[in-house]
């Protein structure tokens, strides 16, 4: 059975990738829009000596968010701290951090969707004068107070901008939104983690690697973790075409790099359905895995890469998806394929 290659990272994994994230935009490959414009807005805040301004990013998981906001503390020499939407449960966990800050500081929330609405209130005037209101005491006696905050910049993630309220969404002077690597990225990815990992891989071994990362940094260098660990055991140590290809089949790892659930989503489009448009709620049914997970997460890659469309009906398996599975679109009749 073909794992899910698109998971949020575990405890083990989350040290794995930490070694590898690039800290310098000179490291951070592709992407080259965005690296352009920080180098920028860094370097002019570096000469005003001021923060940079709120950014916000978004896009798929595992493109290198997170690795944005280090990059940017990095090169602005600044300290930062890394929180998570959920996390900030209260309004008291936020004001904590905040009334904390250093100075020219980064300050990361992942998942900036999910801040409940109290706390997202208190973060609008900290975002745009620097200031904490808040009540002290409860009853008659409460009184509301005014602190002054450290000039910060708030950098937040998350992988759906549409969930996000145009409050806050107005407050960011950056936005950008990442994109899926092309092959040429990722092999450039892998290379530079064989290097940090003290791998051997050669060209050859890094495309095969590359194409079926799904267009995903975190997924190549999942892949390439596994392939190692194949590589020594079997084969030399390092990683050229046929030993990449021989772990990567062994892995179940399809040329497409499509998981469990990809496969699961095509096979309905495909499969149960037949050609005809199905709606978001019924294939999360049908694969059952919520159906904000296959909307932020997997069907972009499936659209992008061609095998699901949208329509205003519902989705549709394309034609590349049935020539997948080798099967014929009876179209109108469910559940019929040739
Ligand atoms: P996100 O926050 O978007 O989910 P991360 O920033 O945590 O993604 O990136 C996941 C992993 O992929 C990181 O550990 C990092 O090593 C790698 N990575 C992401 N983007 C790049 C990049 N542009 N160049 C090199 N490695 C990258």
């Amino acid at each position: 059975m073909k794992e899910k290659l698109y998971t949020p990272p575990v405890d083990e994994e989350r040290e794995f990738e930490e070694g590898l994230r690039p800290r310098r935009l000179t490291e951070y490959v592709g992407q080259t829009k965005i690296v352009e414009n920080l180098r920028v807005y860094i370097q002019a805040a570096r000469m005003r000596g001021e923060h940079l301004d709120h950014a916000l990013f978004f896009g798929p998981p595992g493109l290198g968010k997170t690795t944005l906001a280090y990059i940017m503390a990095e090169e602005m020499g600044v300290p930062l701290k890394c929180t998570t939407g959920p996390a900030l449960e209260k309004t008291g966990d936020l004001a904590a951090i905040l009334t904390n800050v250093e100075e020219r500081s980064i300050l990361f929330i992942d998942e900036i969707h999910r801040l409940n609405t109290s706390v997202e209130e208190l973060l609008y005037p900290a975002l745009e004068d620097f200031h904490l209101d808040i009540i002290i005491g409860s009853g008659p006696s409460a009184r509301d107070v005014r602190l002054n905050l450290k000039k910060f910049t708030l950098v937040g993630a998350t992988t759906r901008l549409s969930l996000l309220t145009s409050p806050l969404r107005s407050r960011f002077g950056i936005v950008e939104r990442l994109d899926y690597y092309n092959a040429a990225e990722l092999a450039l990815i892998i290379e530079r983690s064989a290097r940090i990992l003290g791998i051997g891989v050669d060209e050859g071994g890094a495309e095969e690697i590359s194409i079926r990362s799904r267009g995903t940094p975190r997924v190549a260098n999942r892949l390439l973790r596994r392939v190692r660990d194949f590589a020594m055991v079997n084969g030399s140590g390092s990683i050229d075409r046929k030993a990449a290809l021989e772990a990567l089949e062994r892995l179940g790892i399809d040329r497409n790099g499509f998981d469990e659930v990809d496969l699961k989503i095509l096979e309905t489009v495909v499969k149960t359905f037949g050609g005809q448009p199905v709606g978001l709620k019924s294939i999360a049914v049908a694969v059952g895995e919520n159906a904000d997970t296959i909307e932020d997460v997997y069907e972009p890659y499936l659209i992008q890469n061609g095998f699901l469309s949208r329509t205003p009906r519902g989705r549709i398996g394309t034609d590349k998806a049935f020539t997948y599975f080798n099967v014929r679109p009876l179209r109108g009749q469910p559940g019929l394929f040739e």
